[in-house]
């Protein structure tokens, strides 16, 4: 017989669901929250119900940002921010890259989320990922940048999705695309890399 109450054990299965939380750590997070004396699990669930709620993509960069209510065009604070160089542009497989990637300081470019990988066992194409809307972006001539670098992670998927996209890019000859340095370990993730081998890869970039 399960020596958990079935309330507790709800809980630890919901967390467990969670990419990176197995039952061992959601066990320790939902013991810890029934031992604090502030009524802490209300914060959260209040925080996670309303983390989707005023949360939309920028119609830019498609990274995530605030959405004001009945505004349908927004921005997220990079593409907001003037002092940014409009000239280049970055692109990242998800909002988490970019993140690490600003935490590195060493880029002071624009970015363009994907939001993913092409996979077709995952049944992931062109279509399911911001590819299209970084062309039109291209086609705008207030867009156009000098470079593209490509910052994907080093696994099978991504290398075709690096690929894919210069092929796309071959069009707009006078954008240069770069990619990152060696330095992102095969299979690693960007977002899993310490800050100073992001910042190597990103000072070492190379001609695609
Ligand atoms: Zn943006």
């Amino acid at each position: 017989m399960n020596s958990l109450p079935k309330s507790i054990q709800n809980a630890i299965d919901a967390l467990s669901d969670l990419p990176g939380i197995g039952s061992r750590s959601a066990e320790r997070l939902i013991f810890a929250l029934l031992k604090n004396e502030m009524p802490l699990e209300e914060k959260i669930a209040k925080a996670l119900l309303n983390l989707k709620k005023n949360l939309g993509e920028c119609e830019r960069c498609h990274h995530y940002c605030e959405t004001i209510e009945g505004e349908s065009n927004v921005q997220c604070g990079v593409c907001h921010d003037f002092s940014r160089d409009k000239k280049v542009i970055c692109i990242v497989e998800e909002p988490t890259d970019l993140i690490a990637i600003e935490k590195t300081h060493e880029y002071k470019g624009l970015y363009h989320v994907l939001h993913g990988v092409l996979s077709p066992m995952n049944k992931v194409g062109p279509e399911q990922l911001r590819i299209r809307s970084l062309t039109e972006r291209l086609d705008n001539t207030d867009e156009k940048p000098d470079e593209i670098i490509l910052a994907l992670s080093g696994n099978i998927e991504a290398d075709a999705t690096a690929l894919y996209l210069t092929n796309e890019l071959k069009k707009f000859s006078t954008i240069k695309v770069t990619r990152l340095a060696r330095g992102i370990p095969t299979g690693g993730d960007l977002d899993y890399l310490d800050i100073g081998t992001l910042s190597r890869a990103m000072l070492d970039r190379r001609e695609f």
